[in-house]
Parts: structure tokens; sequence; C-alpha cells
């Protein structure tokens, strides 16, 4: 059957699911090899829609041995399809992008379905997503080497970029598409095969790419999905970190996990890009563009329900415009609207699981426990379901305090009073974590200097939305290395070989 009337039997089903228990989902099985594949064991885990807490699918709970047969069936095809012109991949890889528009719509709705944010972030995140492959599918023809200038006559020397081989792509929950087609643009178009694991809460929308990819042209093998639920995930990460067929890892997820995956990679001496947590300032100078803050600010701080790694954790503001920037703040954070992510003008979906509740509601009870003063918000919305938290505003904290410190990860945003630049940037620059960071001014010399001065791979300067295909993505200190995205994304998955040319005078 193919992909689209798959969709249609999805989304059919997905609305229906909304008001009742009777749903039947389709991608039902892994994708290995283009084909449709169960776990040796029989064993699944559902897919849970995070909104209704409903059923909405179930996938196979593969094992080690599971995902071994993917890992083989990759280094098969990586012997073809590593050998193709970036020409020849470019072409596979323009018609899976133009699948990928064609089927936006549908892929946005089993996005919404299964991660829970409103349907037209879901759309936005579609067409990011699609983004990479279209970039992608036009890098593939630009991976180019290098002729070296000999030091000596005997000698020519050149540098060519040659495809990892076999590469794993280990994805988070919070982007379904996005962080998927980041790794596997970028892995494809280099010539490596690839055996993705998406996220135990989220492995639909990885399917649904995956078919697409294989409706492409993809050859079998090239792109494999593999699911596990989550007590398996250790074991199977390290075998996709350890397997001998496997030349490199792309992980995008937390920084415990990132750690894990570093060292599990040591004992082969693999290569290894970590995209993980982050812990971004937002800061507001004196003289800044308030308003443009404002819309910045909760640009970026609630989408996705705050459940996002480049989300502001702790807006900084100078004290003179402290108070009329969180007047403002709280005035916009009103009128966001919580709800059923299907539901038209929704802002806020539900967050994506029990844990995630738990961990936003105890970071709101430290806080006010120690002292903070709940502005907006601060608890759960029963009504909508359990998983739905107000978007709340936080002021008096102190250091003492998580959401001060760690990366909080849900709608909850945090204000900070700062007398000087120095201060802020002391502020800023006091966390393990280095990826994004953000701040608003009105002089060109501040601009440039505190830009400078952040500790954090990317920075959004008088702009809170900061990604794009073309731009490169990735963090310093404890967010990882690697770059996604950008023909530096195309860096990950290549390595310099160097050839010298010995010549007969
Ligand atoms: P996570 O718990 O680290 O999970 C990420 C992925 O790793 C999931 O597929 C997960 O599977 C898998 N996993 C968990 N434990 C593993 C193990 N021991 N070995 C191998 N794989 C394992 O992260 P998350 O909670 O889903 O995502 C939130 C974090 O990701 C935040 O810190 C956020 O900032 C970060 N993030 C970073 C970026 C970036 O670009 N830098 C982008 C998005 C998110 P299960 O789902 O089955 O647990």
């Amino acid at each position: 059957m193919g992909l689209s009337r798959l969709f249609v039997r999805q989304v059919r089903t997905i609305q229906r699911q909304a008001r009742s228990m009777s749903y039947q989902l389709k991608f039902d099985k892994a994708f290995v090899n283009q084909k449709w594949v169960a776990a040796a064991s029989g064993k699944t885990f559902d897919v849970v829609n995070p909104s209704t807490e409903q059923v909405v699918g179930a996938v196979p709970d593969m094992d080690e041995n599971d995902v071994s047969k993917a890992i083989d069936a990759a280094g098969e095809a990586f012997a073809a399809w590593g050998q193709t012109t970036g020409k020849e991949r470019a072409g596979v890889m323009r018609k899976w992008y133009e699948l990928l528009v064609k089927n936006q719509d549908e892929l946005a709705k089993l996005m919404s379905a299964e991660c829970g944010k409103p349907l037209s972030e879901a759309q936005g995140e579609v067409v990011y997503g699609n983004s990479m492959i279209e970039w992608f599918s036009e890098e593939a023809r630009r991976i180019h080497g290098e002729v070296i200038s000999s030091p000596v006559k005997t000698k020519e020397m050149v540098l060519i970029r040659q495809p990892l081989g076999v590469v794993s792509l280990i994805t988070p929950w919070n982007f379904p598409h996005a962080m998927i087609t980041r790794k596997a643009g970028a892995a494809l178009a280099a010539g490596c095969a690839c055996v993705i694991k998406p996220a135990e809460d989220t492995p639909l929308t990885a399917l649904a790419l995956a078919k697409l990819a294989a409706d492409a042209g993809v050859p079998p093998g090239v792109l494999n999905v593999v699911t596990c639920a989550r007590p398996g995930a250790p074991a199977v990460g390290r075998l996709l970190c350890e397997h001998p067929r496997v030349a490199g890892i792309s992980f995008t997820g937390s920084t415990a996990v990132g750690k894990v995956l570093y060292r599990n990679c040591a004992s082969g001496v693999k290569r290894i890009a970590l995209e993980l947590g982050g812990n971004a300032p937002f800061i507001v100078f004196s003289g800044a563009d308030l308003d443009k803050a404002v819309d910045g600010a909760v640009a970026c701080k609630f989408r996705n329900c705050g459940q996002t790694c480049v989300s502001a954790n702790k807006f900084l503001v100078q004290e003179d415009v402290f108070d009329q920037f969180v007047d403002k703040l709280q005035k916009k954070m009103k009128a966001l609207v919580v709800g059923d992510p299907f539901a038209p003008g929704v802002n806020l979906g539900p967050l994506i699981n029990n844990s995630q509740v738990t961990k936003v509601t105890q970071i709101v009870e430290d806080a006010v426990a120690k002292g903070a003063e709940v502005r907006l918000g601060g608890k759960q919305v029963p009504s909508l379901g359990k998983r739905f938290y107000e978007p709340t505003l936080l002021l008096n904290v102190d250091p003492s305090m998580v959401c001060y410190s760690e990366e909080i990860f849900g709608p909850v945003a945090v204000c900070v009073r700062f007398k000087t630049e120095q201060e802020a940037l002391s502020i800023a620059n006091s966390t393990k974590s280095g990826l994004a960071g953000y701040f608003y001014s009105s002089d060109i010399s501040q601009a440039w200097r505190v830009a400078k001065a952040l500790e954090v791979g990317m920075v959004g300067i008088n702009e809170g939305i900061i990604s794009a295909a073309e731009a490169a993505f990735g963090g310093v200190k404890e967010s990882g290395f690697g770059r996604e995205g950008c023909h530096h994304g195309i860096d990950e998955f290549t390595y310099v070989k160097y050839l010298c040319f010995g010549l007969s005078q």
C-alpha cells in the first residue's frame, strides 16, 4: 500500500481517535532493508497521544539481534551507495524532498498526534525538516576535495573526502521529523547508509519518513528505522556505537545520554557527533526594542511547550527596563492558548509524558519553596488532561533554584534582573551548557562584543528563532560538538583521505 493511502487512513483514525479509543495504527512495524519488520520476539510497545493519553499505535520492541540485522543491511547497502556519484544521490534525495512536500500536511498531523505539538507548529517543523533534505540534496554535488601545494617537486598531494560508511542516528522525540532529516540528509548526501533509532515516544513520523525515502528510490538498506521501548534503549544504543560495521554515530538528546554514548564509542574509536541539552540565556539590554524582545521571547520560550533545546532558559533583563519587560511578557503569556494540538488557535499542547509533567512540577515547586514569586500560571490544567501545564512566569529567582541553573525544558519563564553587561555575561556563561544564546540590544558595538563573549555555538541577535538548513546548528561545552545543517553538516559523515603521488623525474 502506498504511503498516501496509509496516511489517509492514519489521519482519519487520528482524528477519530481524538474522540474515541477505536484507533488502529497502520505503521505497526519497523522499516529495515525496505521491508516492514516485526521484532523477532514479537514484542511491541505502545505509542501514546500525549494530549488524550490514548494509544495511537504499537511498534516493534526490537532488541540487539533485530538491530544487528539492520546494521548488516546498511553495511551491504553501503557497498553500492557509497560508490554512487554526488549527482546520483542528489537526484534520489530531490525526489525524497518532493514526496515530503507532497505529504507535508499528513506528516504534520501524524507528528502532532504522537508528540502533541500544535498542528501549526508541526507544519512549521515539517517545512524545516523537509528543507534539510532539499539542502543536502544540493550539497551532495559539492563534496569537494583539495589539491595541496606540494613542498617538493617529486610529489603531488591531494585530499579527497569519503563517506564514513554505516552510521547510527539516535534522535529525540521533541522534533520527530527535523532531528532525523538534519542527520539523514547529510549522511545520505555524503554516501553513508544509516540505521535510525527514533525516540520511544515518536517512532511513527520516523517510519513515515523512511517509507517516503523508499518511494523516492533510496535503495534498500540505505535508510533503516529500528524501534525499541525505553528500557531497551541502553543496550540497543550500545550496539549502535560498538557494532564493528558501524563507523560513526550522530546523537541528539540529553547530555546525560550523550556522555554514555561518547563512552560507548571510545572502545572502537568511533566518530561521534553530539547535539545535547541547552540552557540558553536570553538577555535584554536597556535601549533594546522591548516589544520586539518580548515577541522573540515568547516565540523562543514557548515553542513545543518549552521543550526545545534552544529554548530560552533564563531571561536576563537590565534593571531599568526589567519591570516594563516583565509586564509586557506577562501580557503576551496570558494570551497564549493551551489546549488540544489539533484545535485552531492553540499555542501550547501537552508536555510529552508523565515524567516531564513531574519534572516541570518539581522545578516550579522547588522555586516556590525557596521564595520565588509565581507571577503567572504555576500549575497543571486538569480540565484539559493530565499532561497540560500553564505558561508560567517566575520572578525573584536565585542560583539556589533548579530553574535558575538547570535546563527547564517546559513552559516556565524565569526573569532575572542585572545591572551591567559584565554581570549579564557572567550569569549567562555560568552553566556547563553552550548551545544557543540570545540578546536584544540597539548598540552595534555591544552586539559584536556580547556575541563574541557568549559561550555558545549559536547566537540570536535581536532574533528569537534562528534555525535554518543553511546555518550551522550545534553547541560548545556540554552541549556537544559537531554541526548539523549548512555545508558543515556533511563534515560529520565524511573523512579526509590524503593521497600522495610520487612522481618519476
Ligand atoms: P534523551 O532521553 O537523551 O533521548 C534521546 C534519544 O536517546 C531517544 O531516542 C532515547 O530513547 C535514546 N536513549 C535514551 N537512553 C539511551 C541510552 N542509554 N543509549 C542510547 N540511546 C538512549 O533525550 P530526550 O529527553 O528525548 O530529549 C531532551 C533532551 O534533548 C534535552 O536535553 C534537549 O535539550 C536535547 N535536545 C538537543 C537538541 C540539539 O540539537 N542539541 C535537539 C533536541 C533536543 P527513548 O526515547 O527510548 O528514551
